[in-house]
């Protein structure tokens, strides 16, 4: 049977009959629950080689191997673009993680403001959502979650190269926009539940690479700002053109 509608992501190279064996989840995940076989036909994806299909050699309970067939699409990167957020509540941060993969961002990296909440984020899990988003969504590459870091540091050690689309709920109705910004490299920064202090706003407004920005009249959720935050940027400088 041939279904090319499972599209798994795989750390191995990608090409011609390249073999590629499964780790114990991803062999649960096509013989226990989705029923496949040997023989049976599926799309992998690695981030770099763009999709393949891949074909079941060897089907086990804790394993088993695919052989890479052929390529069906070729490599797709996004923007050079890169989400700061700080993170929330857990499934609110796994909401924007996973909207920022599907969106588009090449990069993902939780900041800690002045006022964010939460200390800790667990990487590993939230980079498990960017790869299982990047699977659904028919993209071929997986951004990378980062660890958690001081925005202020951040700000220091900036790439003068990369402009940055401030977020700012105090320019909330003020119908600030990107204007005639130009494209590039780029980030978009969307604060905590409350918000950025005065000082960090003051900070973030003189800096030569930002440019604030509006998400319109009403204060939205931050999680609810990154979606509206990448749907404008991609609309005016991204990959929806
Ligand atoms: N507690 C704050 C709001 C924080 S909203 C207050 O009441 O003022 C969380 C983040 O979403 C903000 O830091 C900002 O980055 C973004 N955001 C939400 N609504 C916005 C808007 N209308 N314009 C620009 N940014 C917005």
């Amino acid at each position: 049977m041939a279904d090319t509608k499972i599209r798994l992501y795989v750390e191995q190279p990608l090409g011609e009959g390249q073999t590629i064996p499964l780790a114990r989840d991803q062999a649960h995940y096509l013989f226990g629950v989705m029923r496949r076989g040997v023989g049976d036909a599926l799309a992998v994806f690695n981030g770099r080689d763009g999709e393949w299909r891949a074909e079941v050699r060897e089907a086990g309970k804790r394993g088993g191997t695919l052989e890479a067939v052929e390529q069906t699409a070729p490599q797709r990167d996004p923007p050079d673009l890169w989400l700061l957020f700080a993170p929330i509540k857990k499934a609110r941060t796994d909401f924007i993680v996973e909207k920022a993969a599907e969106m588009g961002a090449a990069r993902i990296l939780p900041v800690q403001s002045e006022f964010t909440n939460s200390e800790r984020i667990r990487q590993d899990r939230l980079q498990a959502h960017a790869v299982e988003a990047a699977e659904q969504c028919g993209g071929t590459f997986v951004p990378e979650v980062c660890d958690l870091q001081r925005l202020d540091r951040l700000l220091a050690d900036w790439p003068g190269d990369r402009q940055l689309m401030f977020c700012d709920e105090a320019l909330a109705g003020a119908g600030e926009t990107l204007g005639q910004a130009g494209g590039g490299k780029w980030a978009i920064l969307i604060g905590p539940e409350g918000g950025f202090s005065e000082a960090e706003r003051a900070r973030l407004h003189a800096l030569p690479f930002a440019h604030a920005v509006s998400l319109g009249p009403r204060i939205l959720r931050a999680d609810t700002a990154a979606v509206a935050a990448l749907t404008v940027w991609q609309q005016a400088l991204g990959d929806w053109a």
